[in-house]
């Protein structure tokens, strides 16, 4: 590498930039001396990293992000399995508000009570199902899927209207109908007759008893695969987003198209009752909901029942312990997974109660998470650098030659407009106010029955998403996106990026750390999610949410000359497994399906690296920050791109990587990590790289 000496510079030797230091030096390839970070920057930063950690039996690979959620998990379990954290600043409804998740999560954890119960709450709860069935149209299963906390046929939610983003109403999206992670998989006739639907059979078989014979589940179980393969054939391609095909109708009209859902029933059952009566209007995509009504008339009813049956032990089956359904559902999620290991140990039981009360308790979990693993600091000094890296696009926005005047206006309304989330939600619940915990979950109990427990959340949930009927759009609402969720968005219906306490945490982000780190690492996730209003899903949506096409024919031209950059740019890009087993084949990524993500990665780092120096001219520190004590002969600007690195160090195997190419929406991480530096001229003169110029860029 280039070192350039700069002895000059303090050290940061509090305990964070020591702790950080230390996994920054252990992560490096222990050959880092000799490796080019022009030709491998992946390699040089990780190559440590991967000598110190391994994929899991249970998964095919293994990442930074994880390794925080694992840490996260460990400070969680704390919380829940330990005393009430009892101090001035609390108060008898805090104790009250933890006592309700204590009691909740060791109800989860009483396996002895769980295993006693087995599988007979299913079964009762698929007796209720029963009396769903039988009217003139499917509106009672629905429902009932709905209060368990499951979509069938159809995705059912409340948010804003694409055009009006003020308004709130009922948007029906397809892609929820079928029970396997996407769609493509049932193309597979050969794997979901001889693999899926066996397994199905056997848990419907566990499920119903030893009353009837196992023909009669096998016949079944071919049956409702047989449909939710119908319901992916007929669901819009994969690459296709709602906001492309919705259009709005009223429920009567949605009636009159698709009468087998009886969808004003549905809609009179959740809205609440401050509605005034009316017609109502809801999103849909109507050829799809045309298609289902048809497919639900030629359908046998017993198929579309056993569909229903199957849906509803799908979204309770966490909430039972019994080995006669967790075997057969371990071999499924080993199987979507990929993992090939014969029988990798069951996941300790903290794991699941852990991921119950974070489902049904999640904000009371997130007080004490944030109360102990984020400071008022942490907060302000996250918002500075989002703030920064807006400013960053601001300037960026100004300068670029091809946009032109008013396309140029609209992006910086749009960019000014960016509601920016960070930590923790301040109403709807006040996470720092008990009363307001307790507020917001008063509608749900918790016993010591965990499944009514998880059904009561379920429905709470439902009838929280329904309130919002009530009132204009509230901007202010977190959802479900807890701040223990090491995860951040970009909303284009709302033009809001959030990032919960739970991303801003080592490695990502430190108080104490100096600019470069956490601008390196968290400025880029920050620059990342605000790119995303700009991307080709975030354009077609301005400042305040609405659907609308603000974009001058030219600009939009050389827009798309510079994705289609990026789509050649990923690709040609070839990736291999690098875990212990790795294959060496090369495999390639489709630079069309990533495309959103692979700029938002390169956007993100360049608005990262300038939002540093505009924050370095304002603070007067030209020099830069501290030096990591053993990186002191990395410059700052070395140490911005090493804190970027270590975000997206990785290990995958060749199942991992062929399921990842599959499904997910972006490049493996060591793409990440190797396009993005391509794409920053500042990468390159950080090092000393031969051409300067980025490969692609976009904004
Ligand atoms: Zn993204």
């Amino acid at each position: 590498m280039v070192a350039i000496k700069n002895a000059t510079r303090a050290l940061c030797t509090t305990p964070m930039c020591l702790q950080l230091a230390g996994d920054f030096v252990k992560n490096l390839s222990p050959n880092y001396k000799k490796i080019d970070p022009c030709a491998n920057f992946e390699e040089m930063v990780c190559g440590g990293w991967r000598l110190r950690h391994e994929i899991p039996a249970t998964q095919t690979a293994i990442e930074t992000i994880r390794v925080m959620e694992e840490e996260s998990a460990g400070v969680l379990r704390a919380i829940v399995e330990g005393p009430y954290p009892g101090d001035s600043v609390h108060s008898l409804v805090d104790q009250d508000n933890f006592e309700t998740m204590q009691l909740a999560y060791n109800t989860c954890m009483d396996e002895n009570e769980l295993k006693k119960l087995g599988v007979a709450p299913i079964t009762n709860l698929l007796d209720e199902l029963r009396g769903a069935f039988g009217g003139d149209d499917w509106s009672q299963p629905l429902l009932f899927t709905s209060r368990i906390g499951t979509n069938s046929l159809v995705l059912m939610y409340v948010a804003s209207d694409l055009d009006s983003p003020d308004v709130q109403l009922v948007h029906l999206n397809p892609g929820a109908g079928f029970s396997l992670p996407n769609q493509d998989l049932y193309t597979n006739t050969s794997m979901l007759m001889d693999e899926y639907a066996p397994i199905v059979a056997s848990i419907l078989q566990a499920v119903h008893g030893n009353g009837s014979a196992t023909a009669d589940f096998t016949e079944q179980a071919r049956q409702l695969v047989k449909f939710e393969a119908d319901l992916a054939a007929i669901n819009p391609p994969r690459s296709t987003s709602f906001y492309e095909l919705a259009t709005k109708a009223s429920f009567p009209e949605a009636d009159t198209l698709a009468p087998r859902l009886g969808l004003t029933k549905v809609y009179a059952a959740l809205a609440p009752p401050s509605i005034p009566p009316g017609p109502g209007n809801l999103l849909w995509d109507k050829a799809y909901t045309g298609n289902l009504n048809q497919l639900l008339e030629t359908t046998p009813r017993s198929a579309i029942e056993g569909y229903f049956t199957w849906r509803v032990i799908l979204a309770t089956q966490s909430l039972v312990l019994a080995d006669e359904i967790f075997q057969p559902f371990t071999t499924l999620r080993n199987r979507l997974q990929g993992v090939t290991t014969a029988d990798p140990e069951p996941s300790p039981r903290w794991r699941t109660c852990l991921a119950s009360i974070r489902s049904n308790l999640g904000w009371v979990l997130s007080r004490f998470f944030t109360e102990r693993s984020f400071t008022q600091r942490d907060l302000d000094l996250s918002n500075q650098i989002i703030s920064d890296v807006r400013a960053a696009y601001v300037q960026k926005f100004h300068t670029l030659p091809w946009l032109d005047d008013p396309t140029r206006a609209k992006a910086m309304e749009k960019i000014n407009l960016l509601i920016q989330k960070i930590g923790y939600p301040t109403s709807n619940p006040n996470l720092t106010d008990p009363e307001s915990l307790r507020a917001y979950y008063s509608g749900q109990s918790t016993t010591a029955s965990h499944f009514s427990n998880g059904r009561s959340a379920q429905a709470q949930a439902l009838r929280r998403n329904f309130q919002l009927l009530e009132k204009p759009t509230d901007r202010t609402n977190w959802g479900d996106f807890y701040s223990v969720t090491v995860n951040a968005y970009y909303a284009p219906d709302t033009n809001e990026i959030a990032f919960p306490a739970g991303i801003l945490q080592l490695p990502v982000f430190g108080g104490d750390l100096p600019s470069a780190v956490n601008y390196g690492a968290f400025g880029a996730v920050a620059g990342h999610e605000v790119s995303h209003g700009f991307d080709r899903t975030g354009r077609n949506f301005d400042g305040t949410g609405r659907l609308v096409d603000w974009w001058s024919e030219e600009v939009l031209v050389e827009y798309k000359k510079r994705e289609q950059c990026f789509v050649e740019q990923f690709g040609n890009m070839t990736v291999y497994a690098n875990d212990r087993n790795a294959s060496g084949k090369g495999y390639k990524v489709d630079g069309l399906r990533t495309l959103g993500e692979n700029e938002a990665d390169s956007a993100g780092i360049v608005a990262a690296y300038d939002a540093w120096l505009l924050r370095r001219e304002l603070d007067g520190d030209k020099e830069g920050g501290l030096a990591l004590p053993g990186l002191e002969e990395w410059t700052d600007e070395q140490l911005f791109f090493l804190a970027f690195g270590n975000v997206w160090c990785g290990l995958i195997s060749d199942d991992g990587l062929k399921l990842h190419l599959q499904q997910a929406g972006r490049a493996p991480n060591w793409g990440r990590i190797m396009g993005s530096t391509a794409n920053s001229k500042a990468f390159k003169e950080a090092f000393a790289c031969g051409a300067k110029e980025p490969t692609c860029e976009l904004w």
